[in-house]
């Protein structure tokens, strides 16, 4: 991320910083003041998370997301625009908590490292894999304990009032929820070491992915790839599929469900058939979920 401040700070924030203190007639803050770089970071985060977010969701709905899919009896009224405010609610606070973790990066606290070859360059490889491990198997869990009856009105319930999602559903969650699923993404660099602009590209491919996920429209059906077919099932059945990259930890921890041939499958998924048979299957899980809350 430092290579990130240098740019802005060079081109936006001196300026803006130098301004302020001609106003209030005080020194400029310093370039490495813990307060500057928060008042920063949050606005380089939330700018990018929001122009990211409706940028990459607002794509996909328009080219990629089968609206035939709003049609389903357990499609919200308004709900695109419920999830777009739910986001939009959650970000500003998820970025806030977000901010710890990149000073300490800044401060050279993490594993970043800026020379390719300082590992070797076959280490660029392994480093993304191990990321998409790392991070699919901390998520895993984080993502099933929240499904604990304890704990899940609380904080995950909110994101699963989507059951039929539109790609605005990937960042809509309650804010403790969508900040616990995003620590592991901060936390792999301070576990092993990543090359500062493969970390970048790979922070920008998870939000992507999140979009995608839930797009409804799979790209792969291979068996390993978590794709849209299976957070489909997790939305609409809750209790599979936790994974967010891949398939490995579900089939591995016995929470693995393979998406039916229908979601799979344009025209049989936007049957009425199809859709009020997964509605049908829904009502009976509801009553299930609601009444372990209280256990
Ligand atoms: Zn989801
Ligand atoms: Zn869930």
């Amino acid at each position: 991320m430092d290579v990130v401040m240098e740019y802005l700070d060079t081109y936006v924030f001196d300026g803006v910083y130098n301004k302020a203190a001609g106003l209030t007639s005080t020194e400029p803050l310093p370039r490495n003041s813990i307060l500057r770089q928060s008042i920063s970071l949050f606005v380089f985060i939330y700018t990018y998370i929001i122009l990211f977010y409706f940028g990459t969701a607002g794509l996909s709905y328009r080219y990629v997301y089968d609206k035939k899919q709003e049609q389903h009896p357990k499609y919200l009224k308004g709900q695109r625009f419920l999830e777009m405010a739910c986001a939009s609610r959650a970000l500003p606070q998820i970025t806030v908590l977000t901010i710890p973790w990149i000073l300490g990066e800044l401060h050279g606290h993490s594993m970043v490292y800026k020379e390719w070859d300082k590992y070797g360059y076959p280490y660029l490889a392994i480093s993304a894999i191990m990321f998409i491990l790392f991070t699919d198997f901390c998520i895993y869990w984080v993502h099933r304990l929240e499904h604990h009856p304890k704990v899940y009105a609380q904080c995950h319930k909110l994101h699963h009032k989507w059951i039929v999602c539109t790609p605005f559903a990937s960042h809509a969650f309650h804010p403790i929820d969508g900040y616990l699923q995003s620590l592991p993404y901060h936390l792999a660099v301070y576990v092993f070491p990543m090359q500062e602009y493969v970390y970048l590209a790979l922070f920008a491919f998870v939000n992507v992915w999140s979009v995608m996920i839930h797009d409804g429209e799979y790209v792969s059906n291979n068996p390993v790839v978590n794709g849209a077919a299976h957070h489909t099932v997790h939305h609409l059945y809750f209790n599979y599929n936790y994974g967010q990259f891949t398939t490995l930890f579900d089939r591995l921890f016995g929470s693995y469900r393979k998406p039916t041939a229908e979601i799979y499958d344009r025209s049989k998924r936007n049957s009425k058939s199809v859709q009020s048979k997964q509605a049908n299957e829904i009502d009976d899980k509801i009553p299930t979920l609601e009444a372990k809350k209280s256990q």
